[in-house]
């Protein structure tokens, strides 16, 4: 087995200095993990980047793998590679599946300035962004970021006696090119590609199937501190996003600040963004009753007061008749609500209002800070 490198992409935390963008091409050990802060963490999560072997190894494990930007990034069979590959010409499987290079300046996007996607020439993914292109000078398109971090993955090169990264479309393993430590702001990184393994898509043209995220479904729970919740839930396979906010209140783009001291009637929330193929509404609800004490009126443990009420802000009109049906059934034969009566508020999808992002610093709170809330591990 190759040496796969870990690498520390700092690509959603713009905040950053630039040299505080980790980028560890020799290492022998991962970087601290960081993830995405934004409440947009979509296009723009950072973290250290997926490993080829752990791709694999989900991907033996039967598990989809969903990237933060919602696309299926589970790598894709041999065979299905094969069966892409007969559309491309011999040039450019030459670079794509013989990691070959293309001569400098003599690719067809090394100068595209257009608004736009860059995206895998063999399976579609999603790979770069026309905001993150810039020119570097050396006759290759330049990135200073992926399109998401899950989307590309990194293996050592050391062939023609150098020592490089190499940089790899995660799900089809195409070649891309390599990326160095010498780029711009953000993150000082330059991912130095062959204008043959991308296709490009102009904004408002229409996306090839291939190219497309996968549908999801939202859920909000409130269970107490954000902090928690939010980790436990985005640990959950199936959950593509989990983002902290506030919900359920009568004032409009609340703070942390009037949500604890002034009576805005906001609950700590969690928006979840899920895989509905792979875990259901009804499996979250449990979940999130594993993840909270649902008898606890208006606190959860230390935590007092309205905002720290349990609640389940129904997306849609199945997802309240699921809760409520859910509540009663576990009212009615779970041994452990016996004697203690479920008081989780079930708000319908037409009252239940805007969810409001909380800010930056609540996000990814424990993944950033270490650390957990006192919850029970998983059955
Ligand atoms: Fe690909």
């Amino acid at each position: 087995m190759k040496t796969v490198l870990l690498v520390l992409l700092m690509v959603g935390v713009f905040g950053a200095a630039a040299g505080a963008a980790v980028w560890t091409l020799r290492a022998s050990e991962p970087p601290t993990d960081e993830r995405g802060a934004s409440p947009s963490k979509a296009s723009a999560p950072g973290s250290v980047a997926p490993t080829k072997d752990e791709s694999m190894s989900s991907a033996k494990a039967g598990a989809r793998k969903i990237s933060r930007a919602a696309y299926d990034v589970t790598p894709l069979s041999k065979s299905r590679v094969d069966e892409l590959a007969k559309k491309l010409k011999p040039e450019e499987a030459a670079v794509i599946l013989a990691k070959g290079t293309e001569r400098a300046f003599c690719g067809n996007l090394v100068d595209n300035k257009k608004d736009g996607t860059y995206v895998c020439r063999l399976c579609g993914l999603p790979l770069f962004a026309s905001d993150a292109k810039f020119d570097s000078g050396t006759g290759w398109p330049s990135f200073f970021q992926p399109f998401d971090k899950d989307h590309v993955a990194y293996e050592h090169d050391n062939t023609l006696g150098m020592e490089r990264t190499e940089i790899l479309c995660a799900r089809c393993e195409a070649h891309l090119g390599h990326v160095f430590e010498d780029g711009p702001r953000p993150t000082g990184l330059r991912f130095c590609l062959n204008s043959v393994s991308l296709e490009f898509i102009d904004k408002g043209a229409p996306w090839p199937e291939a190219s497309r995220p996968i549908e999801t479904q939202v859920a909000y729970f409130a269970g107490g501190c954000f902090w928690g919740v939010e980790d436990r839930l985005q640990q959950t396979p199936g959950v593509v996003e989990a983002v902290s906010g506030y919900m359920g209140g009568r004032t409009e783009n609340p703070t942390y600040k009037e949500v604890c001291y002034e009576n805005t009637g906001h609950a700590e929330t969690v928006m979840i963004t899920f895989d509905p193929k792979t875990i259901a509404y009804k499996e979250l609800l449990a979940k999130f009753f594993r993840y909270h004490d649902p008898t606890q009126l208006n606190r959860q443990g230390p935590d007092h007061g309205e905002q720290y009420r349990s609640a389940i802000f129904a997306a849609t009109p199945e997802q309240e008749d699921q809760a409520k049906k859910f509540i009663e059934e576990q009212q009615a034969s779970n041994p452990k609500f016996k004697a203690r009566k479920i008081v989780t508020q079930v708000v319908g999808a037409q009252r239940a209002g805007k969810f409001y992002p909380a800010e930056d610093y609540h996000q990814d709170y424990h993944a950033k800070h270490g650390g957990h809330c006192a919850m029970p591990e998983d059955e």
